[in-house]
């Protein structure tokens, strides 16, 4: 027997019956012989991990744009804090974490440069609107490889649907929670960095009900969640838990996403991408990889979705300083 069929029957055997089994899988678009060594969705998470839009998010903006400091996430960082919290929900749960661990690790490969900044530039300026997480899904099935990355249809569920509508699976679901919980808690941490926010300003009744520490309370989350999860057949929070994560990621929207002194930086990055966008429209012949078909649009968005922060601003340098200002920047 392949070493394939073993983890599939071992699958069959130890997970839940709500888990997502790799032997079960929709499949791909395209057909592909199977991989003698690893499940599907195995298969799925390495396709993704040696994907060049995933060496990329090293260097693309969490919240903090290009932030001085070393400590500070990266999207990068952030998406291997979903992966883990996600895997721990999964397996605790006992539901699929290969297929979690995919979703999780593809969920934010289709983000702009500048974070949330970014998208909503190109969101302004674009005629079909941008979004990351459809923006994703267009990264694994066509930017990526020659003609796409060709996943099974869960993980292409669970990274279209990791934030909007319901992923579904329960995996899918497990990494639209667990991406809260990430960011949530490491975006406190990144703010209290940061002196955008102080400890004390920090709403005192969530802190009583979720821990006052940043391990403690990713702690109390995720124990909470698997608690109110197990048989159900739905991922969710006890409403106490919710309750407190919900007005904690108000105060941030409040308090730190728009928070004058970060808002002031990213208005110069929705610009900065926005002149980008017309410059590209007028000159498709500066598009790295060139213009495949007639949508130049869609090309353009692709080619600054696809930039690091740095690589942006060096476009941006290129194509609007006067080089004998360079030095001065
Ligand atoms: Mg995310």
């Amino acid at each position: 027997m392949l070493l394939r069929q073993k983890t599939e029957e071992l699958e069959e055997r130890n997970l839940s019956p709500l888990a997502t089994l790799s032997r079960d899988s929709r499949g791909r678009k395209r057909w592909e012989k199977e991989c003698p060594v690893r499940t599907a969705f195995q298969r799925d998470r390495d396709r993704i991990l040696h994907s060049k839009a995933f060496r990329r998010l090293k260097h693309k903006t969490q919240v903090f744009i290009a932030p001085e400091g070393d400590h500070y996430r990266t999207r990068l960082t952030h998406t291997l804090e979903v992966a883990q919290i996600a895997r721990t929900i999964a397996r605790s749960l006992k539901l699929n974490e290969d297929l979690t661990e995919a979703i999780a690790l593809g969920h934010d490969l289709g983000h702009t440069p500048f974070g949330h900044s970014g998208e909503a530039a190109l969101d302004e300026v674009s005629t079909s609107g941008f979004r990351h997480n459809e923006h994703s899904l267009r990264v694994v099935d066509v930017l990526e490889g020659q003609g796409g990355l060709n996943l099974t249809y869960e993980v292409r569920d669970g990274i279209l649907n990791h934030t909007g509508s319901e992923p579904a699976t329960l995996e899918g679901q497990i990494v639209r929670i667990a991406d809260w919980v990430a960011y949530i808690n490491h975006d406190i941490d990144d703010a209290l960095r940061a002196d955008v926010i102080s400890q004390a300003e920090l709403p005192q009744d969530c802190l009583k009900v979720l821990g006052s520490g940043h391990s403690t309370r990713i702690n109390i989350m995720v124990s909470d969640l698997i608690r109110a999860s197990q048989g159900r057949g739905k991922i969710q929070m006890s409403p106490k838990v919710e309750r407190a994560t919900k007005k904690l990621r108000a105060f941030l929207f409040d308090h730190v996403y728009t928070n004058p002194r970060a808002k002031g930086e990213e208005e110069k990055a929705k610009s900065l991408l926005k002149q980008l966008y017309y410059f590209y429209l007028q000159h498709p012949e500066k598009i790295d990889a060139g213009v495949k078909g007639d949508d130049l649009e869609q090309a353009v968005l692709d080619y600054i979705a696809g930039m690091t922060d740095r690589y942006a601003l060096k476009q941006f340098n290129l194509y609007f300083v006067p080089s004998q200002f360079k030095d001065y920047i």
